[in-house]
């Protein structure tokens, strides 16, 4: 275990250890929550981050004390040679964890790949357990993947998180049987609150499904369900039902309950640099390191804006220019 590695602090005290990496802005589905029907005006390539810079990026930042590193995107699986690029990434000093998002159409043959780069943990994204209702919310047809791909996942022995986005009208029938699924399987299902990030803006006035909500629809059809200890740093309120294998997560993403304990930076695809979810960037990485910047002064612009960081996510959102619009898949979820 080595010992004295740096830890890098943010104006408010909070350790900077997680970077949520997304390695493309692409998707191979059309989520209603996250994207307008035609999809999203996707950035040419050349200005997307290369391998080697997103290397370069997580390298600079574990020196500051970077641990854990979560591949995201659009869907990490559609960019080529995601397997080698996670090979390389698992090598570099400092980097304890890699751990992934994805929605899992194209994620089951990579599954041996991602047991020997070491991957643990998996969040697979799952909004519905309904063929057609998974169809209606992502506007493609690839239900009997997921759902192949969440078993193999299991089977695998991989700590598996599926993430649903609660959304009033959509899936409102699919939390007891997702919750159900803790039953007799070892899986964190964590309801999310829908968030505006879907390249359009707000879909409600207001939000109908808050994490409290969330919960008192759990409890009319499990009320034993009991609270957990939340882990350090967890954006999760944890809950489990007595005698279930798996737990529940409720993720407060729109009222923003848990940013005191934010350990997490955001890389987006194209190399913009958001310290709060709800930022809209505080650095242009890839302009910096394609003018040939050195490994140490980044190291310096990292800490500069580390030293600026909002204390929570409401701070962030009123200092940005434009109301909250943009499409998750251009951030990394
Ligand atoms: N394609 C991968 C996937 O589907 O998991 C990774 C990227 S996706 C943007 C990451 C996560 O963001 C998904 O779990 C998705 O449900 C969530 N997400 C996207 N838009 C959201 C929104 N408007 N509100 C809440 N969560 C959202």
């Amino acid at each position: 275990m080595p010992i004295d590695r740096p830890q890098i602090y943010d104006n408010h005290g909070r350790p900077i250890q997680y970077m949520r990496l997304a390695v493309t802005d692409r998707c191979n589905l059309r989520c209603f929550y996250c994207m307008p029907e035609e999809g999203i005006a996707y950035l040419p390539k050349k200005q997307l981050l290369t391998y080697e810079e997103m290397l370069r990026i997580t390298s600079v930042l574990a020196g500051l004390g970077v641990r854990k590193v979560r591949i995201t995107g659009g869907e990490p699986f559609v960019r080529h040679q995601l397997p080698n690029f996670l090979y390389q990434l698992a090598a570099i000093e400092g980097i304890d964890e890699i751990a992934i998002t994805t929605n899992g159409v194209l994620t089951q043959k990579y599954i041996p790949d991602l047991k020997k780069i070491g991957v643990k943990t998996i969040n697979l994204s799952l909004d519905s357990l309904d063929r057609q209702r998974f169809y209606e919310i992502t506007r493609r047809d690839e239900f009997p993947k997921v759902e192949a791909c969440l078993y193999e996942l299991l089977d695998a022995g991989f700590e598996v998180k599926l993430n649903a986005v609660v959304m009033e009208g959509r899936n409102i029938e699919d939390l007891i049987p997702l919750a159900r699924l803790t039953d007799k399987y070892p899986v964190s299902v964590r309801f999310i609150e829908e968030m505006p990030f879907n390249g359009e803006g707000s879909h409600y006035p207001t939000l109908h499904w808050t994490y409290r909500r969330i919960l008192e629809h759990l409890q009319t059809e499990f009320p034993d369900i009991q609270k957990q200890i939340d882990p350090l740093n967890s954006t999760a309120y944890h809950y489990q039902i007595p005698g279930f294998l798996g737990n529940i997560g409720i993720i407060a993403a729109f009222s923003r309950t848990f940013c005191g304990t934010c350990n997490r930076i955001r890389m987006t695809a194209q190399g913009t640099l958001k310290t709060c979810l709800y930022d809209d960037g505080v650095l242009n990485v890839r302009d910096l390191i394609r003018s040939g910047i050195s490994d140490e002064a980044l190291q310096q612009e990292f800490i500069h804006v580390f030293q600026k960081r909002p204390k929570d996510g409401y701070e962030a959102e009123n200092n940005r220019q434009s109301l909250v619009h943009e499409s998750m898949t251009t951030i990394g979820g």
